[in-house]
């Protein structure tokens, strides 16, 4: 996650907190501040409130870091790269260099969490049980951080993926029918659902409890957008998986010699249905590309004596890839450079084109293959 501060490393894990994180922090020590201590201690000054207050917020992050670092100490067990943790504004992230590879691994690292919040929770409750006579101030701390633990427990283990409890579903789903795409099909299916029904709860929850029930509607909102966005991201990792740059390019492209004139460009080859894509090849060296977007950039009248070689997209202006690029990798970077087309090249040699059309036509037919199969 980009706009993070790192603030060091646990266990060879780069921690880092994101600006957002701030909001929660706040939202934490004032809510605790100004309702449960303000409730059972109006006498305390309001300066020991607050200092209370903060000290319960950094409680909070430490056991929101324990939680995160217990996925990722678990993943590096099973020998997988842990890039980072990543806390922000609605829990944290474990940035692994890789999924899962079997359901087994997915169901102990997800797990984990949520047993590691139970057991955070299960501990500030036994202090609460015996501080309550002799600290009833401390008690009161150690029964709040219980209480947010447990819920942190209990959130996580909801059914919709991307959280931990969807995660679980996803690894016992893929367990069973032994196909991940299918079983991140119905746990993100799922997720959905959580995320609405989130949402409906906040605004119902709005009534009575304005703040929490916003919260609630904003963590449904996110939720629906993380649990789209993985699936999204996961069938185009498991469809293009193992295809490179070449094996996706078509080589049926029609090249066209740098003295044609666009007259003819248009008149015998875009107008008739040959594409609205060509290479402007020399012999097998790639001299640039000519689109129709090229040819509308110029008055109508110019095109009978503008060769294809003055209005095409010169070689170095273009986004090229060597045949091995992954084609994970081409689509990124179509997406990144809003490109609809780029050249397979070896050196300056064209070996083929891939365009954005064919990567998604190819992804709709890998994936109805890999659900239905
Ligand atoms: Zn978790």
């Amino acid at each position: 996650m980009s706009n993070s501060i790192k603030i060091g490393k646990i266990a060879g894990i780069q921690i880092g907190v994101h600006w957002s994180w701030v909001f929660i922090f706040a939202l934490i020590t004032w809510s605790f501040a100004g309702g449960i201590l303000e409730e059972y201690y109006p006498d305390w000054p309001s300066s020991r409130r607050w200092g209370v207050a903060v000290i319960v917020a950094v409680i909070f992050f430490v056991s929101i870091l324990l939680h995160e670092l217990s996925h990722s100490l678990v993943a590096k067990a099973r020998g997988i790269e842990v890039i980072g943790i990543t806390l922000f504004v609605f829990g944290g992230v474990s940035n692994l260099g890789r999924e899962a590879e079997s359901a087994g691994e997915e169901f102990q690292i997800a797990i984990v969490g949520p047993l590691t919040s139970l057991a955070i929770g299960a501990g500030f409750a036994i202090l609460w049980v015996t501080l309550r006579g002799p600290a009833p101030e401390a008690a009161a701390i150690a029964g709040y951080l219980a209480f947010i633990n447990g819920v942190i427990a209990a959130f996580n283990m909801l059914p919709g993926f991307p959280l931990d409890g969807g995660r679980v579903f996803r690894s016992i789903v893929w367990a069973r029918n032994r196909n991940l795409l299918r079983a991140t099909r119905v746990a993100s299916k799922t997720g959905e659902f959580v995320a609405y029904g989130l949402m409906v709860g906040g605004a119902v929850q709005l009534l009575f409890n304005p703040i929490g029930g916003v919260w609630m509607f904003l963590i449904g909102m996110f939720l629906r957008n993380a649990s789209a966005s993985s699936y999204e991201q996961m069938v185009l990792q498991t469809t293009l998986e193992g295809l490179t740059a070449k094996e996706i390019a078509r080589t049926d492209y029609v090249p066209v010699p740098p003295d044609m004139t666009m007259d003819h460009l248009v008149g015998q080859l875009m107008l008739v249905g040959r594409g609205r894509c060509y290479p402007v090849v020399a012999g097998e060296e790639l001299l640039g590309l000519i689109t129709l977007t090229d040819a509308q950039k110029l008055d109508r009248e110019h095109w009978p004596t503008t060769s294809v070689y003055r209005a095409m997209t010169p070689f170095e202006k273009l986004q090229t890839v060597p045949p091995e690029e992954s084609a994970t990798a081409v689509l990124q970077l179509m997406s990144e450079k809003d490109v609809n087309q780029v050249p397979v090249v070896e050196g300056r040699r064209i070996v083929g084109i891939i365009t954005r059309a064919d990567i998604l036509r190819l992804i709709q037919v890998r994936r109805a293959v890999a659900i239905e199969g």
